[in-house]
């Protein structure tokens, strides 16, 4: 007698399939049981999402399709896992299947039983602890006060922690003993091991987060016990990673934001590192926050061990939280836990600004800027200059006639390479070479407007040349930015010529500014930080606050010079609040004043956002979409709980010859503008619900942006 499953593959939301589609099987299976299944005339993965079913009303058994197969050795998926996937759909207003079915590894599908014991075996072989003798975990350093007060206070925290702990007051090292506790804690007979995930913003801190991991917990677990997971890995390396947490044999896995969809049957405990960072807020597909999934994360995975007496704890950290989380930990939904001092006692550096209206016109790097890096470096110090933008100039442009660089595919401007000597756009990728004379008039002058990364390195090796090192060489001047850590491994080359002091000075865009540990930096300068101080999205001071506590944190590490360290900020407002609270490194004063702006505003987190977002061949199709859904959604229950606001174009409203544009939906309630957005999204999916839609390419719901 065959039986009924209702099976999950990748079909989006608007294919008019809905959440599941119901298959027929010999043996019934147990939600969560990946499976091959027919979809057309492809073969797919599917999840089984509930147990035997009733074959669907209207359905003819003899047209119904059967499951081809279970992936054998596979244990189900996990009832929480379910669950998150279900949230997620259901909050970020995607359909089950494109969810969960991104959050499994593509290769899962081509796998058979044969390859998968094979694999399985051989990370076992990896994960066969080599301290079996029973030799101790390397040396540790003993606690800090503030660190041994956070791990007392751990186990009683029962809301989700907010670890606010300056750079460097040894946040990482709580990670590292609160997982020694987790994983200390024995799972039942017959289940699998418990397991922890450490999240962080971007590939490029997983190398070194990795190898402190690593170095911890391989004697005791193995090599095979920590894992990554993130969009930087080949195919089969992401298998790899996946089936190793699926099956228990990985207790760490350290990943991007992708990585808070692994399965870890054993998971108990999740770690989100620099949690403000913009980067855990997925930009396509499902728009989810990885922190916010990871904070309901580990809601559900506590109430599934409840009963047993266990928990899985969820700990964000950052020397500069988000306001929603800071705001949360204010109203107590959140335990704050704070670090505020330095490892070894190292000071922030004090804070210059340099107003740069009494600067001579058009100095990029203000006199007493240089002046001040010249010293350092002939004390054998080094310096960081911050600078936003990459490239050697954001525009060319013709002193003759009005011709720009634009992209032709974009409204936005060719940025200029000099070193290749390429126009490139940054939005399409549109590349060509740079033009001997103007297009438009012929004229010889075009000239670069705006200052780059590439610039700035250039204009500082010129005015360094003459500057020594104590060891009597010539200062040298380095960049680091998206274009030069393009190559694998270039990243770490830098880095490792930086250690070295072979570099004196490094240029670079914020990467530099993120979670590398300098010993020799006691200068730090940010060059053109106001742009963000005026910006229309209200996040931008946010934003660079968090920027510039970051850069902060990467001078003068090195209690010794500490004392002497600096950050330079160049600006043309330096009345400027936010430099009064940075001044003073008065994050909480800061946060302060930037939750009653937007509490007055009705902005988050006091309100609830979403956009509706189209993309079409001209504007007007854009907005005629969004207009026709807005006035689609009078009828419906909850429209007056929400308020939507016209439709407008993108602030780059035009990317690759594609139109953009968006509709802004503000709740005084998270909860109502849910509501509202479930009961809108089947009006959305219907065509003949919002017609005029003619040139629309797609569209899609964004809830909690980022950037409006
Ligand atoms: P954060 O993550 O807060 O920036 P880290 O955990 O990276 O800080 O710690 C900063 C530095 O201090 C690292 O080099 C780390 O090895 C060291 N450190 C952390 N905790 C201790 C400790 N208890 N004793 C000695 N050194 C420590
Ligand atoms: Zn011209
Ligand atoms: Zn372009």
């Amino acid at each position: 007698m065959p039986t009924w499953s209702s099976v999950v593959v990748a079909t989006p939301a608007h294919s008019g399939l809905g959440p599941a589609l119901s298959y027929r099987s010999e043996l019934s299976l147990a939600p969560g049981t990946l499976v091959r299944v027919p979809l057309g005339t492809r073969e797919v993965l599917g999840v089984v999402w509930n147990g035997p079913d009733e074959p669907p009303p209207g359905l003819d058994p003899a047209q119904a399709k059967s499951v081809i197969g279970a992936l054998e050795g596979l244990p189900p998926l996990s009832a929480t896992w379910q669950q998150l996937v279900t949230f997620a759909a259901r909050y970020y207003q995607r359909s089950l299947g494109e969810v969960a079915l991104a959050a499994l590894p593509p290769q899962l599908r081509e796998l058979d039983a044969v390859q998968l014991a094979r694999r399985l075996k051989r990370r076992a072989g990896k994960a066969a602890p080599a301290g079996r003798d029973g030799s101790a975990a390397p040396a540790v350093p003993p606690s800090s006060e503030e660190q041994a007060a956070v791990l007392a206070a751990l186990p009683t925290a029962t809301e989700p922690v907010l670890l606010y702990g300056a750079t460097g007051s040894g946040k990482t090292e709580v990670y590292l003993r609160a997982t020694d506790d987790a994983l200390a804690q024995t799972a039942p007979e017959g289940e699998p091991p418990t397991q922890v995930l450490v999240m962080v913003p971007e590939i490029n801190l997983t190398p070194q987060l990795e190898a402190r991991f690593r170095e911890r917990f391989a004697p005791r677990y193995g090599e095979g016990a920590v894992v990554s997971m993130h969009s930087g890995m080949t195919p089969a390396q992401r298998l790899g990673s996946w089936l190793a947490a699926h099956s228990g044999q990985a207790r760490i896995v350290l990943g991007t934001r992708m990585a808070v969809f692994a399965s870890m049957p054993g998971l108990r405990l999740i770690v989100v590192d620099e949690e403000h960072d913009p980067s855990y807020k997925s930009q396509d597909g499902a728009r989810y926050s990885a922190r916010d999934l990871a904070v309901y994360r580990a809601k559900v995975e506590s109430e599934a061990l409840a009963p047993r007496g266990q928990r899985c704890q969820v700990i964000l950290g950052s020397a500069t939280p988000s306001l929603e989380s800071w705001h949360a930990a204010d109203q107590g939904r959140y335990r704050r836990l704070e670090m505020p001092a330095r490892i070894g006692g190292g000071a922030l550096p004090r804070l210059r600004l340099v107003d740069m209206n009494h600067q001579p016109k058009g100095a990029s790097i203000a006199p007493p800027l240089l002046a001040a890096m010249e010293a350092r470096i002939a004390r054998g110090e080094q310096c960081l200059v911050l600078l936003n933008r990459r490239g050697y100039a954001p525009v060319l442009s013709c002193d003759a006639c009005a011709w720009k660089s634009q992209c032709p595919h974009c409204s936005a401007f060719r940025v200029f390479h000099k070193l290749d000597r390429t126009l490139r756009c940054h939005h399409c990728g549109f590349s060509s070479r740079v033009p001997r004379s103007c297009p438009d008039c012929g004229n010889l002058d075009i000239a670069p407007v705006g200052r780059g990364t590439e610039q700035i390195e250039e204009q500082l090796a010129g005015l360094l040349s003459d500057v020594k090192r104590p060891d009597g060489q010539t200062a040298r001047v380095a960049r680091m930015d998206a274009d030069t850590t393009r190559l694998k491994g270039s990243l770490e080359q830098q880095l490792a010529a930086l250690h070295s002091g072979e570099v004196d000075v490094l240029v670079g865009t914020q990467m530099v500014a993120k979670g590398h540990d300098f010993r020799r930096i006691t200068l730090v300068a940010s060059i053109n930080a106001d742009a963000a101080l005026f910006a229309s999205d209200y996040r931008a001071p946010e934003r660079l606050f968090a920027l510039l506590m970051q850069a902060a944190g990467r001078a003068g590490r090195d209690a010794a010079q500490s004392g002497a360290s600096e950050m330079w900020v160049q600006t043309w407002h330096p009345e400027h609040a936010l430099f009064a609270s940075l001044r003073k490194y008065d994050f909480p004063g800061f946060a302060a004043t930037q939750l009653a702006e937007r509490e007055a505003a009705g902005m988050p987190p006091f309100g609830a956002q979403a956009l509706l977002r189209a993309d079409a061949r001209t504007q007007e199709a854009a907005q005629a979409f969004l207009n026709a859904a807005a006035e689609a959604a009078a009828s419906l229950p909850y429209r007056d709980e929400v308020t939507l606001y016209p439709a407008v174009p993108l602030t780059i409203q035009r990317v690759a010859n594609v139109e953009r544009a968006q509709l802004l939906v503000e709740s005084a309630s998270r909860a109502a503008l849910q509501r509202f957005l479930a009961a809108w999204q089947p009006l959305l999916l219907d065509g003949r619900s919002v017609p005029g839609a003619r040139g629309l390419l797609r569209f899609a719901v964004d809830v909690d942006p980022l950037v409006i």
